[in-house]
């Protein structure tokens, strides 16, 4: 009994399916956007292109890192895409701050109609749920049970948050896209279930200062952030921006990094 507990506890996984895995767009590069137990979407930047429309039906969250098009180009054609398939409202979840930018630039019925006053603002088709960074909230109904999110924010050119997300015994760390920062490392050496830390990296250090003046990691600012990590967990690396992705791959393969990375590869689904 106390052994079928133990091994149903340590076999619990995260079902994570990445649909894009880039931070810029090109043929083979779609931009950011994974899907949790096929209902919970992170991000948004390639659902509509990398999922049928049934598939994007199934998706009733919608987790928002931040502001930037690589992460929410496609949330208006997913809204538009699912309208009226299902009773519940979507859910666009961030913090007050970001969802304050997406709905002014995005959902303010010049780039796109304001979904959440159709049809009425009594029962809209879509609700923006604001969230506090750092206290975990739970998402329910999803096939392999309970979400629990937490915001950590991150240090990007606009207010990011980096997502931990737990679902049964497990957990992973979702940095979104960020500078040198701290407390999102504080938070995965905290995390006795963490399964998978995803970060990014995604200029070439010969353009450190981009990365730099764009608050985003160069391999050799990788392996800084690294060495913030003290415990071994496999590390999953996104957001190589497409014209560097061929560059990046050989930099980072003989960069010395202090845990051993691996790319985290679109259209893969991943247990974690
Ligand atoms: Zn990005
Ligand atoms: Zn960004």
């Amino acid at each position: 009994m106390g052994y079928t507990l133990l091994a149903a506890r340590y076999t619990h996984v995260v079902k994570l399916r990445v649909l894009g895995s880039f931070g810029g767009d090109s043929p083979t590069c779609r931009m950011t956007s994974f899907v949790v137990d096929d209902t919970v979407a992170v991000d948004a930047g390639a659902i509509t292109r990398a999922l049928p429309i049934p598939e994007q039906s199934r998706i009733r969250h919608v987790l928002i890192t931040h502001s930037h098009i690589d992460h929410t180009a496609t949330l208006p054609f997913l809204i538009e895409n699912t309208f009226g398939v299902n009773e519940e409202a979507m859910s666009i979840y961030s913090t007050r701050r970001i969802l304050a930018v997406v709905r002014r630039h995005v959902f303010n019925n010049d780039t796109w109609p304001d979904f959440s006053r159709i049809p009425n603002r009594v029962y809209p088709r879509l609700r923006f749920v604001a969230i506090e960074a750092e206290r975990p909230f739970v998402i329910t109904g999803l096939p392999s049970g309970d979400l629990e999110v937490t915001a950590v924010p991150v240090n990007h050119i606009v207010p990011t948050v980096g997502l931990l997300l737990r679902q049964g015994g497990g957990s992973i760390l979702f940095t979104s896209d960020t500078g040198p920062t701290d407390r999102v490392w504080q938070v995965a050496n905290e995390t006795s279930d963490l399964g998978a830390v995803i970060t990014e990296c995604s200029f070439p250090n010969r353009l450190q200062a981009l990365a730099d003046v764009s608050l985003h990691l160069s391999p050799q600012t990788l392996a800084d952030e690294l060495g913030k990590l003290n415990r071994p967990t496999r590390v999953l690396i996104y957001h190589f921006k497409p014209p560097y992705v061929d560059e990046l791959r050989a930099e980072l393969g003989s960069t010395q990094l202090p845990w051993p990375v691996e790319e985290l590869e679109q259209g893969r689904e991943y247990e974690f």
